[in-house]
C-alpha cells in the first residue's frame, strides 16, 4: 500500500499536454461529446508551440497554382523516403481542411491583398512533383503563427468545456491487463496525487530537444511521454533523426525562423561568399534543413566560419526594406535584438545549426493510435493509448521534417485521434476499476525519487547526458564517435540509480520535477544514440560519415528502440509504401513516390 492518498477521476479520455496537438485533440473529443480532461505541466498557452514562427503547411493555392499531391510528393521526398504514406498522404490531404478549420475557429491569419489567407516559401516546399519551381504553402500569421494558433484552440476547448487540470505532471501510464487505463499525476502547487482513470489516454507531451545541450526548443521539452512509454516496456521509433535547425542564434540557441529565409534573407561565410550558392544551386539558401545544416557545418569545419572562434555564420536580413521586416518578421527582429544585440536592418545575425525536432517518437498509425509491433504484426494496435503532436512518430517526417510541417501535423493528426476515439470509445460505458497495484507501483518509484540520497545531483547529471549528446550524436556522425557516445551514455544512464534529490517536499518541488524529467529525457537519449550507431548509411538528417550513402535496400526500415534501465534492444519494422488512396481515385501514383537519388 502506498503512503500517498490519492484523489480519482473518471474521464472517457485524459490528453497529457496541451501544447497545439493536445489542445486540438482535446477539442476534437469534446465536440464528440467524450469526457476529456487535459492535463498540463505548465499553462496551456505556455507550452513549447508557442514559440513556432514560421508557419504551418497546407496547399491553399493562395499564392499561386499547388495541390496535395505535390506537398505529400515534398514530404515523402523531406524523409527521404524514411515516411509511410499513408500517414503523408493523409497529413497532405487533409492539412487544408485543418487550416480552414483554424481560420473558423477564430485564428488571425496575415492576409493577401484580396483578403486570403498569406503563404510564404519555405525550404523543401515546391510545384509539379519536385520539378517546378519553390511554391509559397506555408500559412503565417506574421512571425508568431504558433501563438495565434494555440491561443485560438485553448480558447475554443474552453468554449467546448473540456476540463483542464493546470500544473499537474503526469508521472506515469496506468497499464492494466496489456491496456492503457489511464495517468497518474502530481499537482504541483498542492502535492496532493491524481489518478485520471479513462477509457483512453492521448500523449501530447512533445519533443526531447532538452536531451541535447543546444536546443531552440523551451525547458519543458524533456520527452515525458517517451519516457511512459518506455518504462511500460513500448518501443520508440526513428530515434536516430534529430533535425538541427541551420538558424539559431548563436550562444543562446534561440530560434531565427526558416521564414527569415523564405522572406529574402541569405547566409554568409567570412569570405562573405552566399555558399549556399555552390551547394544547392537549385534552392539555395531554401534547401532543406538537414542540408543547410551539413553545408553550414563544412563552412566552419574548412575555416571559412565567422567571429573570433570562426564557428558561426551569418544570416543576413539588412538588405530586406525596414517594413517588410517589422510586418513579416517582427518577433525575430526582437529576439536578434536581445539575444544577439544585432539591429537586423543594419546588422547580419550570428548563427549556428541547433537541435530543433525530434523525427521519432512514439510510434503510431495515422489515426494516432499507439503500436506495440510484433514481427508478425508490426502494426499492432496497444489499446488504450494514443500519441499525436512532436511526441509521436506516424511516420510523416522519417529522416527528416520539412519546415511548417509540424503545426500541420499537430492540427491533422489531433484532429484524426478524435476522430478515431469517437469511434473506439463508448461514453455510456461505466468506469473500470481503478488498477490499485499498479498505481501503488508508480507512487513507489515516485518516492524513491523524492528521497533519492545518492551522489549525484540532477543537474549535473542532466548537463553531463546533455554535452555527450551534443558532441557524440551531432550534425554529422561517425562509427567512432557514435560508438563513444554509447559508451558513454551507458554510464550515463547507469548514474540515474545514484541521483541526489535535495528538496523533500511535495509543493512547487522543482528538484524533484526536473528529476523526474531527467528519467523521461535519458531513455530518450538513450534511444536516440544507440539507434544512430546500429544505422549504417545517412538518410535525411542521420549524416553517417563512414556510411555517406541512402541505402534503400538495407535501411529503408523504422528502428524501435526498447529501453529499460540502461540497455537498448532494437528491432525494426518496414516502412509503409502505399499511398491510402488509389490513384484511379484520385490519388498519387506510388511509382511518383518511389526512392530517388537526392538532388538538391
Ligand atoms: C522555436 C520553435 C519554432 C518552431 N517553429 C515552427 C514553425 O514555424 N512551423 C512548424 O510547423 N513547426 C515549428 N516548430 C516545431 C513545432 O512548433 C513543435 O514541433 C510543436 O509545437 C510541438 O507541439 P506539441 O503539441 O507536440 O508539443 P508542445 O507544444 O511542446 O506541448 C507539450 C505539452 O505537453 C505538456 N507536458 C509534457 N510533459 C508533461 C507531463 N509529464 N505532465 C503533464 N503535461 C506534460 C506540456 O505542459 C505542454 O502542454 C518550432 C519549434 C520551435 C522549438
Amino acid at each position: 500500500m502506498t503512503a500517498y492518498p490519492y484523489e480519482v477521476h473518471n474521464f472517457d479520455v485524459v490528453v497529457v499536454g496541451a501544447g497545439g496537438a493536445g489542445l486540438r485533440a482535446t477539442l476534437g473529443m469534446a465536440e464528440q461529446g467524450l469526457r476529456t480532461a487535459c492535463i498540463t505541466k505548465v499553462f496551456p498557452t505556455r507550452s513549447h508551440t508557442v514559440a513556432a514562427q514560421g508557419g504551418i503547411a497546407a496547399s491553399l493555392g493562395n499564392m499561386g497554382p499547388d495541390n496535395w499531391q505535390w506537398h505529400m510528393y515534398d514530404t515523402v521526398k523531406g524523409s527521404d523516403w524514411l515516411g509511410d504514406m499513408d500517414a503523408m498522404e493523409y497529413l497532405a490531404r487533409e492539412a487544408p481542411k485543418a487550416v480552414y478549420e483554424l481560420e473558423h475557429y477564430g485564428v488571425p491569419f496575415s492576409r493577401t491583398e484580396e483578403g486570403k489567407i498569406y503563404q510564404r516559401p519555405f525550404g523543401g516546399h515546391t510545384t509539379e512533383f519536385g520539378e517546378g519551381p519553390p511554391v509559397q504553402r506555408t500559412c503565417a500569421a506574421a512571425d508568431r503563427t504558433g501563438h495565434a494558433i494555440l491561443h485560438t484552440l485553448y480558447g475554443q476547448s474552453l468554449k467546448q468545456k473540456a476540463e483542464f487540470y493546470i500544473e499537474y505532471f503526469a508521472i506515469d501510464l496506468i497499464i492494466t491487463d496489456g491496456a492503457c487505463t489511464g495517468v497518474v499525476a502530481w499537482k504541483l502547487d498542492d502535492g496532493t496525487i491524481h489518478v485520471f482513470n479513462a477509457k483512453m489516454t492521448v500523449l501530447a507531451t512533445g519533443g526531447y530537444g532538452r536531451a541535447y545541450f543546444s536546443a531552440t526548443s523551451a525547458h519543458t521539452c524533456t520527452g515525458d511521454g517517451g519516457g511512459m512509454v518506455a518504462r511500460a516496456g513500448l518501443p520508440l521509433q526513428d530515434m536516430e533523426f534529430v533535425q538541427f535547425h541551420p538558424t539559431g542564434i548563436y550562444g543562446a540557441g534561440c530560434l531565427i525562423t526558416e521564414g527569415a529565409r523564405g522572406e529574402g534573407g541569405y547566409l554568409t561565410n567570412s569570405e562573405g561568399e552566399r555558399f549556399m550558392e555552390r551547394y544547392a544551386p537549385t534552392y539555395k539558401d531554401l534547401a532543406s534543413r538537414d542540408v543547410v545544416s551539413r553545408c553550414m557545418t563544412i563552412e566552419i569545419r574548412e575555416g571559412r566560419g565567422v567571429g573570433e572562434h570562426k564557428d558561426h555564420i551569418y544570416l543576413h536580413l539588412n538588405h530586406l526594406p525596414p517594413e517588410t521586416l517589422a510586418e513579416r518578421l517582427p518577433g525575430i527582429s526582437e529576439s536578434a535584438r536581445i539575444f544577439a544585440g544585432v539591429d537586423v536592418t543594419k546588422e547580419p545575425i550570428p548563427v549556428i545549426p541547433t537541435v530543433h525536432y525530434n523525427m521519432g517518437g512514439i510510434p503510431t498509425n495515422y489515426m494516432g493510435e499507439v503500436l506495440n509491433p510484433t514481427p508478425d504484426d508490426p502494426d499492432r494496435v496497444f489499446p488504450g493509448l494514443m500519441a499525436v503532436g512532436e511526441a509521436g512518430c506516424a511516420s510523416v517526417h522519417g529522416a527528416n521534417r520539412l519546415g511548417s510541417n509540424s503545426l500541420i501535423d499537430l492540427v491533422v493528426f489531433g484532429r484524426a485521434a478524435a476522430i478515431r476515439a469517437g469511434e473506439v470509445v463508448n461514453p455510456k460505458e461505466p468506469p473500470r476499476e481503478v488498477n490499485k497495484s499498479e498505481v501503488d507501483r508508480i507512487l513507489d518509484r515516485f518516492d524513491r525519487l523524492r528521497h533519492a540520497n545518492g551522489t549525484v545531483p540532477t543537474a549535473e547529471l542532466r548537463l553531463e547526458m546533455q554535452r555527450t549528446m551534443q558532441n557524440d550524436a551531432a550534425v554529422f556522425r561517425s562509427s567512432k564517435t557514435l560508438a563513444e557516445g554509447v559508451e558513454k551514455m551507458t554510464a550515463v544512464a547507469a548514474k540515474l540509480d545514484d541521483l541526489k534529490v535535495t528538496d523533500r517536499s511535495l509543493i512547487w518541488n522543482s528538484d524533484l520535477m526536473e528529476t523526474l524529467e531527467l528519467t523521461n529525457l535519458m531513455p530518450n537519449a538513450l534511444a536516440t544514440i544507440v539507434s544512430a550507431e546500429a544505422r549504417h548509411e545517412s538518410r535525411g538528417a542521420h549524416a553517417h560519415e563512414d556510411y555517406p550513402e541512402r541505402d534503400d535496400v538495407n535501411w529503408r526500415k523504422h528502428t524501435l528502440a526498447w529501453v529499460e534501465g540502461n540497455k537498448v534492444r532494437l528491432d525494426y519494422r518496414p516502412v509503409h509504401t502505399e499511398p491510402l488512396t488509389p490513384p484511379e481515385k484520385g490519388g498519387i501514383d506510388p511509382k511518383k513516390v518511389a526512392p530517388k537519388a537526392r538532388v538538391y
